[in-house]
């Protein structure tokens, strides 16, 4: 008997992974399986073991799971993706411009809380671009909290406070910094990815992809991304354009070397690869915790 069972694709994997481990699964083969607006129909099997909560559903039905086009992505709601790059106080020769990249630690604690005490709940790349895809369900007011550049500080202050709210971010690590003065170790890189949160590609030393020739690909890319990977023992997955710069030939590029996507800062998306130009803002040192809502809601919602 075959039984049609509803889930959405983010509760699934579990089940997913518990299926991919059983060997005797028939499988039954879904009809095209179709990406909805909210959710994903699955087609499982055997429905006793359905009734005691352990459905199984058969490998092939994920894939064959057909991502939606560029344009169904691209009209998508946006989800509000915050960019977070030194998390200390201000110093006295800090420029006026570099402020905008310092958050004072007071500050930053304000802003997460009241992200919490708003409602808000953060979410992972994985997540993010399920939904984006296959039109999988997202929690209520969902945020992604990324931070770029391997700041020392993002380990000592920002992971902490993400924990006091159940929190979890990607850090976008650039490993020319990885074990330097006020800067993540590879052990301290690890712990982060071991506690839940994502680490993606940020070059190996920041320079613009949109001069990259030749094997600067290797340089920047590639052997950054091995590295990442024996640190977390995970593959690396996302990535983010130094300076929020990137042209189309980098898509590509990124592409080949096995990213699922990228993210730029607040400029516009790529209609054609809106997964390789994701939109964040700059979590503004200037910004009160009601300054930082608004920027939310300005810059995301009903684009
Ligand atoms: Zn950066």
């Amino acid at each position: 008997m075959k039984n049609n069972l509803k889930l959405n694709l983010k509760n699934a994997f579990p089940i997913i992974l518990a299926a991919l481990s059983l060997i005797n699964v028939s499988c039954h083969s879904t009809t095209e399986a179709q990406s909805v607006s909210d959710s994903v129909n699955l087609t499982t099997t055997k429905s006793d073991q359905i009734e005691s909560g352990k459905p199984v559903i058969a490998a092939s039905s994920i894939s064959n799971l057909k991502p939606a086009n560029a344009s169904v992505i691209f009209a998508r709601q946006q989800v509000p993706v915050l960019c977070y790059h030194q998390i200390r106080n201000w110093r006295e020769k800090d420029s006026k411009g570099a402020k905008d990249y310092i958050v004072p630690i007071a500050d930053f604690k304000a802003q997460i809380k009241m992200l919490a005490d708003s409602g808000y709940h953060t979410i992972l790349p994985d997540q993010l671009f399920s939904y984006l895809k296959f039109g999988t369900k997202l929690p209520s007011k969902p945020i992604m909290l990324t931070y770029d550049d391997t700041d020392l500080d993002q380990y000592t202050i920002a992971a902490p406070e993400m924990k006091k709210y159940g929190f979890k971010g990607v850090f976008f690590v650039m490993t020319v910094s990885l074990g330097r003065p006020n800067y993540m170790s590879k052990t301290q890189v690890k712990s982060l990815s071991d506690d839940g949160h994502i680490i993606g590609s940020h070059t190996w030393d920041h320079h613009n992809v949109k001069k990259y020739q030749g094997e600067d690909w290797v340089t920047q890319i590639e052997k950054p991304t091995k590295t990442l990977k024996e640190i977390t023992g995970k593959e690396i997955k996302y990535f983010a354009f130094p300076f929020g710069l990137w042209n189309r030939e980098a898509i590509p590029e990124l592409k080949k070397r096995g990213f699922e996507g990228a993210f730029v800062l607040a400029e516009k998306r790529d209609e054609n690869d809106p997964l390789f130009t994701i939109r964040r803002i700059i979590a503004s040192g200037y910004w009160t915790p009601r300054t930082l809502h608004n920027s939310l809601v300005n810059s995301f919602d009903g684009k």
